[in-house]
Formats: structure tokens, sequence, C-alpha cells
């Protein structure tokens, strides 16, 4: 049965608790520091898509110079505190450390990165000097990753800055779409305060692009437009009971999760977790925190296709979550419009698709789960309708943007996840530096 509230307070509190503990003190900092190469063309910097000097802020960590440190990182990615907790770095930076060669624990260069972001956010250090305003004025649509690391930039520069931001607080995904236990509301809220404790930049909540503002309007009052909305709307499955009641979507659970609180969010008995990318990860692993008593995740290829990491399948390994490999949703069955059954069939691999990854074939085989809840993680769809009333070139609802990010409207870029479909945060950051750089270029500035 799908009920709310099913664990005491304590329980939701030790569930949710972080799963990244952070360094007691700086003796602890530095000794992991102290191990590191500092390698020359260090290839831990080379695979952080910011570029951050992971080299040069370990060893100022090494030196006990958290404030420089801090500066380092922010000074390449404004999200570095966050990043740190919600990063793939086992496929980024501490993947591509040099101990691996050896075959040895890499430099845990997330947690270095921590201790230094969160002294800086707690001290309320201020890093960064803005530069006296400029008079130019630029919007930008979406208060997200990559519309505030977009912002932070251009504020440094002297440009005023307004977001227009259709939830009620900033942070996009970081603050909407990520487990609560790896990134809290309160962290997130302290964030972007952080970030926008630089100045120069005002954030209108509530405020929706083709609902409560247009695109017309924000071309007139600002010298240029930069759109970071980000992807909404979650992959639809296309089989037949998707409409019953417990049949819900990752995203919209996740988000619930982090607007209304962990006893409010209804979760069932048994659930089925449909996808193995990141998203669904974060709600197969909640809804079992929430109390789920059984959670399995269906993914129609192996563990070598899937897009999550080996990090991430091992949190939801030890969350006691069952993984069925090979297996595609046909049809979810349900009595009285309520959800009783999974019917999945059951693939194999054929010859590799355009992702290079071997497609899933079915075998016309057919298993069936008992499960009184579904959650959808089969990735998520751009604001095609959005886009296309606005006019603006797209790929299936993929902003089309050129080298100078701008699109085939003069005036407006973008970038993030509305060009790409969807990356990790950091990938949003590095988009909101390079509209940022593009931005000033269209203004005339010479960066
Ligand atoms: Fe340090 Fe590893 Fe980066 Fe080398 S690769 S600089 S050892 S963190």
């Amino acid at each position: 049965m799908i009920k709310k509230n099913r664990l005491s307070s304590e329980q939701y509190a030790e569930n949710f608790s972080d799963i990244h503990p952070p360094y007691e003190n700086i003796t602890a900092a530095k000794v992991d520091a102290n191990r590191c190469l500092f390698c020359y063309d260090a290839p831990c910097m080379k695979s952080c898509p910011t570029s951050i000097d992971v080299p040069k802020f370990i060893k100022q960590i090494a030196t006990e110079n958290i404030k420089g440190s801090a500066k380092t990182i922010f000074s390449s990615n404004i999200m570095g505190a966050g990043c740190s907790k919600v990063c793939p770095v086992e496929k980024l930076c501490e993947g591509a450390c040099v101990y691996n060669l050896l075959e040895e624990e890499p430099i845990p260069i997330a947690k270095l990165q921590r201790y230094s972001t969160e002294k800086a956010m707690e001290n309320k250090w201020q890093l960064f000097q803005r530069k006296a305003s400029t008079g130019k004025k630029v919007a930008i649509v979406g208060a997200g990753p990559a519309g505030l690391s977009c912002a932070h930039t251009l504020s440094k520069e002297g440009i005023d800055i307004t977001i227009y931001e259709k939830e009620s607080k900033g942070g996009g995904l970081m603050t909407y779409g990520i487990a609560a236990y790896k990134v809290t509301p309160q962290f997130c809220e302290d964030e972007v305060n952080y970030i926008l404790s630089i100045g120069g930049i005002e954030v209108k909540y509530n405020q929706e692009l083709g609902r409560d503002i247009t695109l017309a309007q924000l071309k007139k009052e600002y010298d240029a437009v930069y759109l970071g909305i980000g992807v909404g709307v979650a992959r639809q499955l296309d089989i037949p009971g998707e409409k019953l009641e417990g049949v819900v979507d990752a995203i919209q659970f996740i988000y619930d999760i982090r607007d209304k609180g962990y006893p409010s969010v209804p979760v069932g008995d048994k659930v089925a977790v449909i996808g193995m990318g990141m998203t669904a990860i974060d709600a197969a692993t909640q809804a079992k925190r929430l109390g789920a008593k059984e959670v399995t995740m269906l993914y129609r290829r192996t563990e070598a296709e899937m897009p999550c990491t080996k990090h991430e399948l091992d949190i939801a390994m030890l969350d006691g979550c069952k993984i069925i490999w090979l297996a595609a949703p046909k049809e979810v069955k349900g009595l009285d419009g309520k959800v009783t059954e999974l019917v999945y069939s059951k693939m194999q691999l054929g010859e590799p698709d355009a992702s290079g990854r071997r497609s899933p074939v079915d075998t016309g085989e057919t298993f069936s789960l008992e499960v009184d809840m579904v959650i959808k993680a089969a990735g998520q769809t751009p604001f095609e309708n959005l886009i296309a009333e606005l006019k603006i070139a797209n790929s299936k609802g993929k902003i089309i943007i050129d080298n100078n990010c701008a699109t085939n409207i003069q005036g407006v870029l973008a970038g993030g996840d509305a060009v790409n479909g969807g990356k990790e945060v950091v990938d949003a950051v590095q988009a909101g530096k390079d509209g940022a750089k593009a931005i000033l270029k269209f203004l005339g500035f010479n960066m």
C-alpha cells in the first residue's frame, strides 16, 4: 500500500543524514592533502569540466591556506561546494588521479574540496570583488547551476543581472533533483545565498518564461538574455497502464521529498524503479529510506552499459535495492485503478546503437513483479513546446547554439541542460561560464 509517514522522525533523520562525512579537523585534511603528488599537467584537473586547479588547491590546504584554497576552487567553479557532494568523481577527477595507476586509493579530491568550500561558506568569506557597474543589464532565465554560474561571472565584470526563476528557490537541479542525503535543502539554500552575496544579482522567483514573462519583454528590457532553463519533463514509458495510480515520475518524487519533507511523501511497500541513471538511483535509494519494504530497479541493458557509476550502484545495493538487468517494462497492471503488477520483457544485447552501446533486443519472454508503486526514471526530455513557442531553433527540443553560445535569435544566448539534453551539475557550471564569456563579447567587452 502506498502511504505517507512510515517512519519516526529519528528514523527519517538517520536515513537522510549526509552520506559523505566531512573531515573533523584540518589535521585530518592535511594528512590526505600531503599524499598528493602535485603532478605536473595534472590529469585530475584535465578531467574536471570546469578545470579546477586541483594540485594548487590541495597544496593550499597542505599549507593551511584554506581561504586561498577556496578561492582557487570557486574561481573555476562557483558551485564547487555542491559539486564536491554530487559530482561523479570516480569518473572525473578522482578516477583520473595517478594513484589509480599505482593501484592505490586516489586522493579524496571531493572531500578536500568540500573542506575548503564549506569553510568559506560557513565563514561567509567574500573572495571576489564585483567591478563597478558598467550600466549593462542581462536577464538570465533559470537560477540553476548554468544560470547562477553565468550570473556570478557576469556580475564580477560589473554587469547588472536579473534572474527569472520559475520555482520559489534557486539552485535548479541541485535544489530539486538530487537525493536529500547528498545535498540537504538547507545546504542548497546556503550555497545559492553565498553565490548571490557578490551583489549585482537580483532573483525574481515564481516567474516562468511563457507564463509570467515573455522573451520579447526580456529582449526589450535587457542588453542580452541567457536561457539556462534546463530540462524538465520525464520521459514517458509509452506502455499500457502508465496512467494508473501509483505510477510516478522520479523527478517529481525527488522534488516532493525536497519540497514537502520526508513524512509527507507517500511510498509503496513494493516499489519498482525503471532506469539506471543517477536519478533512478536517487529515487530508488530514497524510496527505501522513506520506508519501502522492497525496491527493485529494472534496466534494459547490463551493468556494463548502465549510465550511473559503480559507486552509485553500490549505494543502491547497500540500501538493499534489488537489480534486474536486461528487463524492459511492457505493461503496468492494476486493480481498481491502482498498480498491482509490472510486466517486463526479458532482453538480450544486440548490435551497438548510435550511442555505441549494445542495444537491447526483446527475447519475447516475459516476467512479472508484484508491485504497488512504479517510479519512472528513464530520462528527461527538454521543454519542447516552450522552445517551439519561443521560435528558438532546436533539435527535438534541445536548443541549438553556435560557438558563441548564441541561439538563432539575436541577443539570446543559451547553455546547460537545455542545450545538451541533461548532463552533470559541473557541466552546467562550465556552460554558464562559457555563456558569460560569450555575452561579454556580444556586449563589446574585450576579455
Ligand atoms: Fe594529486 Fe592525484 Fe591530481 Fe596528481 S592526479 S595532482 S596525485 S590529485
